[in-house]
């Protein structure tokens, strides 16, 4: 008898196309605007997982064409310098997108730097102008991982009116964004956190099952609703017995895929299109400036 499998939710091959349009786009537009979409990513010490990101993200804005302004800042920077930083950022006509890379040094206050940016510049979508333009369901840059999540449901047509949808996690990041989005789709939603009692219970009714917590192996086949939507948004780095390191989501894959009809990768799945998510909100702030 033929086992069944979860259909893959592939998200590097959607971010592929996505970037790819968006390259396109920049290219047919640059003679006419006279310059590149812009994009800052601020960086704060040498934490070398943050490293490994920004470089990701200047690459795949040198892919499509977008002009990278990082700056990288010495551990010891103070709030004052990185909020002139930030002022003279929002200020400058060749920057579309600002970003500060988390996590930062102790010593300072990511939430206050995060309210300096110009909320039309703010390609994260975590300012509190945009979360609020979320909320009230009126158009604003929206926060990538989330908006990623609900750009790969849609590609494969996933129906999520009237659906049931659970969401692990209520970080600013990921989960309370990623409720909200599926609820303006029309989706009915839990979400749930550590203090959540009988969590087996509560993801068994979901259709559409989010996990965004960052513990790898939480989810298990039996946790899942059989045909069941599973997006894996953790990425958790573990060691194997071998003493290799790998990186794994929140979901058990072996016990999950064959109960799910659809299922994420990781990675594959919803790690590139964060960063796509990223290119398109520096690529549509670039195209509300030009009007
Ligand atoms: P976070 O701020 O640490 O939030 C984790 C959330 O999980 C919290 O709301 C926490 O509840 C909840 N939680 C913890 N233990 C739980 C449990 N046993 N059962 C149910 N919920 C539990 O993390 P985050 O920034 O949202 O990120 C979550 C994961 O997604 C991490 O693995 C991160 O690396 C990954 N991530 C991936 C991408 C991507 O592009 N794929 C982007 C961002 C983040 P409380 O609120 O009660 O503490």
């Amino acid at each position: 008898m033929e086992t069944k499998t979860a259909k893959l939710l592939d998200g590097k091959t959607l971010a592929e196309k996505i970037q790819q349009k968006i390259r396109e786009r920049v290219a047919q537009l640059q003679p006419q605007i006279g310059r590149t979409p812009g994009l800052a990513v601020l960086m704060v010490g040498d934490n070398p997982g943050s490293a490994a990101y920004v470089r990701n993200k200047e690459k795949a804005c040198t892919k499509v064409g977008i002009a990278s302004f990082g700056k990288h800042f010495a551990t010891q920077t103070t709030q004052a310098e990185l909020e002139d930083a930030i002022a003279l950022l929002n200020q400058d006509q060749q920057v579309d997108g600002i970003l500060v890379q988390l996590p930062l040094p102790r010593h300072l206050d990511s939430v206050s730097l995060l309210h300096q940016i110009d909320p039309d510049k703010d390609v994260d979508g975590l300012h509190p102008v945009n979360l609020g333009r979320l909320v009230r369901q009126e158009a604003g840059l929206r926060s990538c991982t989330p908006a990623g999540v609900m750009r790969l449901l849609q590609e494969y047509k996933l129906p999520l009116q009237g659906k049931q949808a659970v969401v692990l996690g209520r970080s600013i990041l990921v989960g309370k964004p990623m409720a909200l989005m599926l609820l303006e789709a029309d989706a009915t939603i839990t979400v749930a956190h550590s203090m959540s009692h009988d969590l087996k219970a509560i993801t068994q009714n979901a259709d559409i099952l989010i996990s965004a917590v960052g513990i790898p192996g939480l989810i298990t086949g039996e946790m899942v609703k059989p045909g069941a939507v599973v997006v894996d948004v953790g990425i958790n780095r573990v060691t194997d017995a071998s003493g290799k390191s790998r990186l794994v989501g929140d979901v058990h894959w072996e016990s999950t895929a064959g109960v799910a009809d659809f299922l994420t990768p990781v990675p594959g799945g919803v790690g590139p299109m964060t960063v796509a998510m990223l290119l398109q909100n520096t690529f549509a702030s670039y195209l509300r400036r030009k009007e």
